[in-house]
């Protein structure tokens, strides 16, 4: 176990909580809610926007960038949407400051410095890109507008957690244009793919694709789609949304577009976006009580290379093996640490790049070179062997994809294992106080039952799967006939 580091079986927030600081990924900062990024935690961020980013073009989007603030009167526009992120809206009212006449070492608003309009700071950014698409859109020549953006956002979380749930948070959001509904619809269902298989293929994480209830749909959608992931201690976490946004915003913007017979029509529209609460997914997936595991695929650092030395002669020598290990590697396209630091002891290594999840360690000592081995140690499965040199660079490379698809298959294993189909309100609360995960079962499909359930096991439809099967049942709760069964957990 790492040192400081709480047992995930005895306290897993405190272990997550923990966790990011040591694993050195963020801290919390001087601003309620929001958080500090730190280097190694961004060079984990960046590694996942660099892979979306790339499969965004591939689906044919390009990145642009919209304002941060919004004019109170453009937000409004949109009444649901307006209403749903009302609560949690920060707002500019002044634009300047002015010494303060009672206390010359402080500074308060200057009263006469008011906004005519008020900004709300985006929390999301459909109402400043909508306004925009006004003038981009005259006809179905203009059409579809496929546009991505990296920003950040605000929303006033009163209960925050580091990337999970933070008042301020970085994310991409697309943001798309149609002629048609079929048009928008595919491109939803077509960004939902890219994040079950951004999560998938990249981050070894399993996801449930489906719909998103009523009552947790995003405020100015038809429909929202998404993507929930289960976490080690059983809870599910939103990893990501694709919202079918239908006509809404063109028609509270006024966008039409004339089509080939120059009939009128308004546009429709899409959203879809993901954020540093993916950071939080990876973290809670794989990482044991020794600290983080990441999947090579995001590691910033896919091996380290510590020498075991005594004196400079010694260090030479090892050196010289390690670094031609090093540049066979890089030469192989992995990214390689060898960390000849003399400041720091072996033993002192060996932790460091346990708690960041280095998927791979080679150590090579005195012995070794005696020998012509090393020691390759890997970060997922905690064994260690002893090879030959010879062997070590393609044997390395290939525990790259060994670990990769390990992470998976063991996650996939933990979904299937903590999936429980249960009948009756019995089987359902014992399911979800005792044993925790997905709990597959009947629902009327009301607002009113799923509000009900909530409060009385804080359990939440995460989503009506899109490969649920029609069934005839009853509802756990109500008794009243139900068509399907769908997918509750208590959730991040
Ligand atoms: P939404 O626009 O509400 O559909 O959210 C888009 C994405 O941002 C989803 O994947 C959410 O899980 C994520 N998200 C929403 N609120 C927060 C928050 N406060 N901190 C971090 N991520 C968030």
């Amino acid at each position: 176990m790492a040192k400081g580091l709480p047992k995930r079986s005895e306290d897993f927030s405190g272990w997550y909580n923990e966790l990011v600081g040591m694993a050195d990924l963020a801290e919390n900062s001087g601003v309620r809610g929001c958080m500090v990024i730190k280097p190694y935690g961004f060079a984990i961020w960046e590694k996942m926007q660099d892979q979306l980013d790339r499969m965004f073009k591939e689906t044919g989007h390009q990145n642009a960038y919209f304002p941060l603030f919004v004019p109170k009167s453009l937000f409004e526009a949109e009444e649901k949407n307006a209403e749903g992120f009302a609560k949690e809206c920060a707002v500019v009212t002044h634009y300047r400051l002015k010494t303060d006449p009672e206390d010359a070492s402080k500074l308060i608003v200057d009263p006469n410095a008011k906004l005519e309009e008020e900004l709300i700071v985006r929390p999301t950014s459909e109402a400043i890109i909508w306004n925009t698409y006004k003038g981009w859109i005259q006809s179905y020549r203009d059409l579809p507008i496929l546009i991505n953006q990296w920003a950040n956002v605000v929303r006033w979380e009163m209960r925050t957690r580091l990337f999970l749930r933070t008042a301020e948070f970085l994310w991409q959001e697309g943001h798309t244009a149609h002629a048609t509904k079929q048009e928008a619809l595919d491109e939803t269902a077509q960004m939902l793919d890219v994040y079950a298989a951004f999560a998938e293929n990249f981050m070894a994480m399993p996801v449930v694709k489906g719909y998103k209830t009523e009552n947790e749909r995003f405020a100015g959608a038809d429909d929202t789609y998404c993507i929930e992931a289960l976490m080690q201690d059983g809870k599910a976490l939103q990893a990501g949304t694709s919202h079918f946004l239908g006509q809404n915003f063109a028609k509270a913007f006024d966008v039409k577009f004339a089509d080939k017979d120059g009939k009128q029509d308004y546009v429709w529209a899409t959203s879809w976006g993901v954020s540093t609460r993916l950071m939080g997914a990876l973290i809670m997936s794989h990482s044991d009580d020794y600290g983080l595991v990441l999947p090579p695929k995001l590691a910033p650092i896919q091996v380290a290379i510590v020498p075991i030395y005594k004196g400079e002669d010694q260090l030479a020598q090892v050196s010289e093996v390690a670094n031609e290990i090093k540049d066979a590697l890089i030469a192989k396209g992995l990214s390689v640490k060898y960390d000849d630091d003399d400041k720091r002891k072996p033993g002192w290594k060996f932790a460091e790049y346990e708690v960041k999840g280095v998927p791979v360690r080679i150590a090579i000592g005195a012995r070794d070179l005696e020998n012509g081995t090393v020691e390759v140690a890997r970060r997922d499965t905690m064994s260690k062997e002893t090879m030959p040199r010879e062997e070590v660079v393609d044997h390395v490379a290939g525990l790259m994809d060994e670990i990769q698809c390990s992470l998976l298959v063991r996650n996939q294993q933990f979904v299937k294992e903590n999936t429980h189909e249960v009948e009756t309100w019995e089987e359902f609360v014992d399911v979800i106080e005792n044993k925790g995960g997905f709990v597959s079962a009947h629902w009327d499909g009301t607002g009113e039952t799923e509000q009900q359930i909530k409060e009385a096991t804080k359990a939440t439809i995460r989503c009506i799967p899109f490969d649920a099967q029609e069934v005839e049942g009853k509802c756990i709760f109500t008794g009243n006939p139900s068509k399907r069964k769908v997918l509750f957990a208590k959730a991040y």
